[in-house]
């Protein structure tokens, strides 16, 4: 977020005027899809029963492409100004994007879709009539998750179970990030400074009135997914991370489990001993010590873990994304 963004911002939102509705596209390597989604989306917005569809944006996030996309951006700006286009320097992933998309949607609400079509269109008018209704946030819930092979579903069931375990803000299973924010919601999401940015996190911490509608999510039209299963893991392991504590505090626990079994056996050694006598001088007082200290080790490293994951996120200060250069 540079300052000539900011500023550029408040004079559109004060002179100029803003779009209803502005749909955020993150883009990586995706020429088959653009044009596809283009079509359809405006196809659906412009039909729809709601203001939205006379003020509308769509601000493609081109993700450091390698392939055709900045150039078929490039045209689609210039042949409909309702398409913007911002080009990130290199390829930042995905929750990059979606955080530059909110920080220059001009819109009243906003909301992410993918452009390979598996969040329909469609879908917008339900979101808009809840919006409408007053809710500041309508997540799509997949109705539908038969189409993921069950290994990610089986996945992405754990990982839900276990974020909504170890994490104080709760996510809602099956939802993805294809959701309508409110411009306050979208502010706040703004207004969040941490450096690690995993959006369903930080949407469920925001809080604010809530709904959800469901959609049948779709197979992908063009193109393959971006995503393989490690870098699902990682972003596994980003969300319980940015959000929880637990997984440096647990090792915590298991050193008191451990120095309080080293104790148990202790006391066994030294009852034993006094019983049966000693067998092999030495060793007792020696596995207890290492048993022992080595818990007390995995405590005290345990507390300073905690800390120090916490401070190496927030120091670095680096700016979430670099935009290259802003069509539109
Ligand atoms: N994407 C992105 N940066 C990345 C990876 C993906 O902007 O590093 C975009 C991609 O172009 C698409 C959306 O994020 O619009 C979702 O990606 P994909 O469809 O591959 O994910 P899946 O639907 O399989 O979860
Ligand atoms: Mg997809």
């Amino acid at each position: 977020m540079t300052f000539e963004t900011d500023i550029r911002q408040s004079a559109a939102r004060l002179c100029l005027p803003t779009p209803v509705l502005s749909i955020v596209v993150p883009v990586r390597d995706e020429e088959e899809a653009i044009a596809v989604f283009l079509e359809r989306v405006v196809s659906v917005v412009t039909a729809l029963d709601d203001a939205a569809a006379d003020s509308f944006e769509i601000l493609f996030v081109d993700d450091g492409s390698t392939d055709c996309s900045l150039e078929l951006l490039r045209s689609a700006n210039a042949a409909d100004q309702r398409v913007r286009v911002l080009s990130f320097s290199r390829n930042f992933g995905k929750e990059a994007a979606l955080s530059a998309g909110l920080d220059h949607a001009l819109g009243d609400a906003v909301v992410p879709m993918d452009v390979d079509l598996q969040d329909p269109p469609e879908a917008l008018a339900a979101m808009l009539e809840k919006w409408r209704e007053g809710f500041e946030v309508v997540f799509g819930v997949r109705s539908n998750r038969e189409r993921d092979s069950a290994a990610k579903r089986i996945t992405a069931h754990l990982f839900y179970r276990a974020h909504n375990r170890l994490s104080n803000d709760k996510i809602p299973e099956h939802a993805g990030d294809f959701r309508l924010l409110d411009r306050k919601v979208v502010d706040v999401i703004r207004s969040m400074p941490e450096r690690s940015r995993f959006m369903k996190g930080m949407f469920a911490w925001a809080g604010f009135r809530q709904a959800s509608v469901e959609y049948a999510r779709q197979p992908r039209q063009h193109g393959t997914t971006k995503f393989n299963y490690w870098k699902l893991w990682t972003f596994a392991l980003d969300g319980i991370t940015a959000t929880s504590t637990m997984p440096l505090r647990v090792w915590s626990y298991i050193g008191v489990t451990i120095a309080a079994l080293a104790l148990a056996y202790a006391g066994f050694i030294v009852t034993r001993t006094l019983i049966f006598g000693i067998d092999v001088p030495g060793y007792a007082s020696l596995i207890v010590a290492i048993l022992f200290l080595g818990g007390l080790q995995l405590l005290s490293l345990g507390i300073i873990g905690e800390y120090i994951g916490r401070i190496l996120v927030e120091t670095k200060q680096r700016p979430l994304y670099v935009v290259r250069e802003q069509i539109g």
